[in-house]
Order: C-alpha cells, then sequence, then structure tokens
C-alpha cells in the first residue's frame, strides 16, 4: 500500500484518479479549496478509513505529518471561462506557487511528484502533430497566459528542483479530456455541446468551427498517467498523453446532435482571443516508453459522457 496524495482531487481528473488508487487499495490524501472542484466527485470514497480530505489552498505551504510515497500535482482551474476571467490571477499563483509548495512537499518527503502539465504549453501550435521537443507559439500577454505560461513556469521550477534538488519528478502534458465527473457548467466544449444539446438548447459555435481538438475519454487517461507515475526511475518527461483522433467543433457539434437527437441548432458565437486553430498530439513516446494509447474511440466516449451529463441535467431539472 502506497499513500499517495493528490492535490485539486475534488476535481474533474483528480477526482477520477483518486477513486482509482483507493479502488487499488492506496491510501489516499486529497488536497483541494474546491475553488472549481466539488466535494460530489470524491462522495464515493469518502468514508472509505484509507482516504483523507485536506481542505487547503496549495499556494500556501502544506505539512503533511505522515510520510508519502508519491503525489500528483493536478490542482489548477483548466477551463478557459474558469481562467480567462477573474481568476485569471488565482491562476498563475497556483501554477506556480503550487508546484514551488508541492515540490518542495516531495523534497522534505522524499517522495516522486508528478506535475500535470498541459498541451497549452504549445500555444497556437506551428508544428503539428505535436511533439514534445516543440517548443511551443504562445502569446505572454494574452488571455490564456495565466495558465499556458503558469504551466510553463511549472514545468520548469519541476526541472530545476530535478537538476538541483534531486527530486524525483515526472511531467505529462495532457490534451483535451472528457467524462464523468466534468462540470456541467464548467464551459468546455464537450460538457456545453452535451448540456446544450440535452436541454433542447442551441449548440454555441466560437468561430467558424473548424478549429480542431483531440478528445481523450478520461479512462484512458488515468491510465496513462498512473503508468507515468510508476515509469522507470529517471524517465522524467514531458509526455504527451492524448487520443490523437482529430475533429472541427463543427463534426464534435454535429455527433452531439445526432446522438441526443432534438431541436437544437448549431449557433456561431466569437472566437475567443489565441484560441488554438489546430491540435493533436504525437504519442509516440507514451507508447514506446509507457506502452500505452488510448482504446475509447470518441463515439463510444460521448455515449458513456451523455448518459453521465443525463442524469446531472435531470437532477437540476428535479
Ligand atoms: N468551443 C466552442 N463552443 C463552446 C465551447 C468551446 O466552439 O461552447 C470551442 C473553443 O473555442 C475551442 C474548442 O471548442 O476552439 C475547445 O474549447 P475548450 O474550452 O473545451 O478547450 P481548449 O482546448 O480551448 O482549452
Amino acid at each position: 500500500m502506497k499513500t499517495i496524495l493528490i492535490t485539486g482531487g475534488t476535481g474533474f481528473l483528480g477526482s477520477n484518479l483518486a477513486i482509482r488508487l483507493i479502488k487499488e487499495g492506496n491510501r489516499v490524501i486529497v488536497v483541494d479549496n474546491n475553488y472549481t472542484g466539488n466535494m460530489e466527485n470524491i462522495a464515493e470514497i469518502a468514508d472509505n478509513p484509507n482516504f483523507k480530505f485536506i481542505n487547503h489552498d496549495i499556494c500556501a505551504p502544506l505539512k503533511i505529518g505522515e510520510p508519502i510515497d508519491q503525489i500528483y500535482n493536478a490542482a489548477c482551474p483548466a477551463s478557459p471561462p474558469a481562467y480567462q476571467g477573474k481568476h485569471s490571477i488565482t491562476t498563475t499563483k497556483t501554477c506556480v506557487f503550487g508546484a514551488i509548495n508541492m515540490l518542495e512537499l516531495a523534497k522534505e518527503k522524499g517522495a516522486r511528484i508528478l506535475q500535470f502539465s498541459t498541451s497549452e504549453v504549445y500555444g497556437e501550435p506551428l508544428v503539428h502533430p505535436q511533439v514534445e521537443t516543440y517548443r511551443g507559439n504562445v502569446n505572454p500577454i494574452g488571455i490564456r497566459a495565466c495558465y499556458d505560461e503558469g504551466k510553463r513556469a511549472a514545468e520548469s521550477l519541476f526541472f530545476d528542483y530535478h537538476r538541483h534538488e534531486g527530486v524525483d519528478i515526472k511531467v505529462i502534458r495532457i490534451f483535451n479530456t472528457y467524462g464523468d465527473k466534468m462540470d456541467p457548467k464548467d464551459g468546455r466544449v464537450v460538457s456545453n455541446f452535451i448540456c446544450q444539446a440535452l436541454r433542447g438548447e442551441d449548440i454555441t459555435i466560437y468561430g467558424d468551427g473548424k478549429q480542431t481538438r483531440s478528445f481523450c475519454y478520461v479512462s484512458d487517461l488515468i491510465e496513462v498517467i498512473t503508468r507515468m507515475m510508476n515509469s522507470e526511475a529517471g524517465f522524467t518527461g514531458p509526455v504527451n498523453c492524448g487520443n490523437p483522433g482529430e475533429f472541427t467543433m463543427l463534426e464534435l457539434a454535429q455527433m452531439v446532435v445526432d446522438k441526443v437527437g432534438g431541436p437544437s441548432k448549431l449557433v456561431f458565437k466569437p472566437l475567443p482571443s489565441d484560441d488554438p486553430t489546430q491540435r493533436r498530439p504525437d504519442i509516440t513516446l507514451a507508447k514506446t516508453k509507457l506502452g500505452w494509447e488510448p482504446k475509447v474511440k470518441l463515439s463510444e466516449g460521448l455515449d458513456k459522457t451523455i448518459a453521465y451529463f443525463r442524469t446531472k441535467v435531470q437532477e437540476k431539472q428535479r
């Protein structure tokens, strides 16, 4: 049994990870301030004797009495509408102070630490598909910069703590992910389209809808995250984690409307600034070093996600 700490453990990815690690028989400590997370996401493990929740903002240092084997640093607002508005400064702080505080904790405990980095480090990519060696094209003063530059600074901190302090680090770059435990109000494209279709509302396409994204179902992502954490010593990454199937937002909208049915029409809204035109991971490194590739196709993952959001939308209507 390992003792594993997850920051951001009441959020979408963190809670899916916490549930899996509890089921595998580990002791799991979730640290979150529920800024964008939700206690409902961890309700099914809250009473497990191996589970502990700590309400804490990782912008402040964290003291833990017991030994810790592994830390997953997942805490950060991750939805563009969440980080582009009044939460932008909090987002940079969480990325930077959070990384420093968790790296200090890892150093003190001799724990291995894995950073949830992002495809956003590539910004508006001029290399397609994106390989880990590509250094990206980020606008440092744009509305996405708090997240993109925050995550880039966190990667830099991870590698400096590894080089100078000997901390055992792993870095993954997560591409668009969807599935159970996404917040219906999150504002990202999959949750928006599905909830709009379920409510019979119009589907909001930003821009002309020809921009592309590659969507990974959450169970595939959690699998590669745990493989990376438990990979051979010295293999730091960064490793791209995502599904290389690439779709335009128009294609995604059509798939959702076809599956859900109902009266929804596509309506066009302005494209937010710096919204990347295309995105697709090259996952050769994850395949060769971790023996991983995604199994769940978009159509199948959407069916599962529609079923999940159907219960959420019905709960709200009751
Ligand atoms: N998008 C859209 N309609 C929505 C929400 C998002 O067309 O209701 C677009 C958004 O402009 C972007 C893509 O969908 O081009 C993915 O957006 P999301 O916020 O899910 O993630 P991102 O990859 O931009 O971080």
